[in-house]
């Protein structure tokens, strides 16, 4: 596919609408999400400034005649059916809509009826989880996050186990229990393993931890038995979120040999209500680590796959004081999204319209990028002052954590908005 075809990512485009410099939803953006009002029932919207436009109303008052969208595709409790259209049609209906948004284009912004009908403003809405999501897969793609794991339990001369440079590493979660920003966690529990008992004990965790880590969301793959190169990844992936793997660090030691991650993961995970197309993250491509030793052919790539996104970490306090203990960056990815998938599906494994896989932790070099408490407070070892005085070497019960991405360029910056969740007691 050329990517010089995406009209919406031009950035001279100005909209008719008011939009601050610092929003994370310029016309260059123009995400997905699933959202309701008090007078409306939930239906797909599109971000742009401090608004929402609502599709649903959109297509029935005309505007998306020229797609070969159905009114079921945007008066939907998910963005599934509309993704079904694939790549290509998505990306026509993302430029439609930039066309209706943009200053020199008077179709919509001339009408002060529609206009009415059209939009709702963000601070009078409420999201949702906006994907139904099939199957997900969490990889373990950052290299500083595996060594640094690997130093604490292991041995940090030989932190990265002998398959990590050869095989994006990955477990498969549970899919029912991922929440939308917003809905709350509760403090899980289960059995941990104290260094001098000889018998585990049972209540809830006392190392509850968030990990810093982006998804993205894939459209209709190939059947069984079939597989998908890294070329060919960028058609099968409609976009990206945020997205916090919840671990109860005590059961995940205690519980995950030999087969990995269970009870310490499945409890919650959260991912940020909008979805931003991977159209929209083309400009903010960026050249990835050298991968050393050489992959084997089916992860070899060809032009640059990883993306320049910042992302950070704070925790807000009850009092609503916040500190940001984490700065990173997507682009330190070792394996990119297109070696994810190709990877994914080598074995002949299918993909299907709606499955969510994650990077695993997010850590850069410094270390204030580290993508996890596990790693900030080095197992606990060094904690960090909050604005209250009070330490965290985990999170707390009330603690809200809050994760914020952006891609962003001399001319704007491509936002994910907030993905937000606070911490209560075990039920
Ligand atoms: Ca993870």
């Amino acid at each position: 596919m050329v990517k010089e075809s995406i009209k919406a990512n031009n950035p001279t485009l100005k909209s008719w609408i008011e939009i601050s410099p610092d929003s994370d939803f310029p016309i260059q953006n123009l995400p997905f999400g699933i959202y309701s009002t008090l007078s409306k029932s939930k239906r797909v919207g599109v971000a742009i400034g401090t608004k929402i436009l609502d599709l649903a109303v959109l297509f029935d008052l005309g505007y998306l005649d020229s797609l070969s969208f159905c009114e079921y595709c945007f008066s939907n409790q998910f963005l599934n059916r509309m993704m079904g259209h694939g790549k290509i049609e998505i990306r026509a209906l993302r430029d439609r809509i930039s066309e209706l948004l943009v200053s020199s284009n008077n179709d919509l912004s001339k009408n002060e009826e529609h206009i009415k009908l059209v939009f709702d403003n963000q601070s009078d809405s409420n999201m949702h989880l906006p994907i139904q999501i099939g199957d997900y897969t969490d990889f373990y793609s950052s290299e500083q996050h595996a060594f640094n794991v690997g130093s604490m339990f292991r041995d940090p001369d030989n932190a990265l186990l002998p398959n990590w440079k050869h095989i994006p590493v990955a477990y498969h979660g549970r899919s029912s229990s991922i929440i939308a920003s917003g809905d709350p966690i509760y403090r899980p529990k289960g059995q941990q393993k104290l260094n001098d008992e000889e018998n585990p004990i049972f209540g809830p965790t006392k190392l509850l931890d968030f990990e810093l880590e982006m998804g993205f969301i894939t459209f209709d793959g190939k059947s069984l038995g079939e597989h998908i190169t890294t070329e060919e990844a960028d058609n099968y992936i409609f976009g990206m979120c945020l997205f916090n793997d919840w671990s109860a660090r005590d059961i995940q030691k205690w519980e995950y040999v030999p087969l990995g991650p269970f009870l310490a993961k499945n409890f919650a995970s959260s991912m940020s209500c909008w979805i931003v197309t991977l159209d929209a993250l083309e400009p903010f491509r960026t050249v990835g680590p050298t991968q050393d030793p050489k992959v084997l052919p089916y992860l070899e790539y060809k032009s640059d796959k990883h993306i320049d996104i910042n992302l950070s970490v704070s925790i807000k306090l009850p009092n609503g004081e916040e500190k940001t203990v984490c700065n990173s960056n997507y682009k330190h990815m070792y394996w990119n999204m297109n070696q994810q998938l190709a990877h994914h599906s080598i074995n002949g494994c299918n993909i299907n319209c709606g499955d969510l896989l994650a990077s695993g932790t997010i850590s850069g070099p410094e270390k204030d990028s580290f993508g996890s408490m596990l790693e900030i407070s080095w197992r606990g070892t060094k904690p960090v002052c909050m604005p209250d005085g009070s330490e965290r070497k985990f999170i707390n019960d009330g603690d809200t954590v809050i994760f914020r991405g952006a891609a962003s360029n001399k001319n704007y910056k491509v936002g994910f908005g907030e993905l937000i969740s606070e911490v209560l007691p075990t039920k």
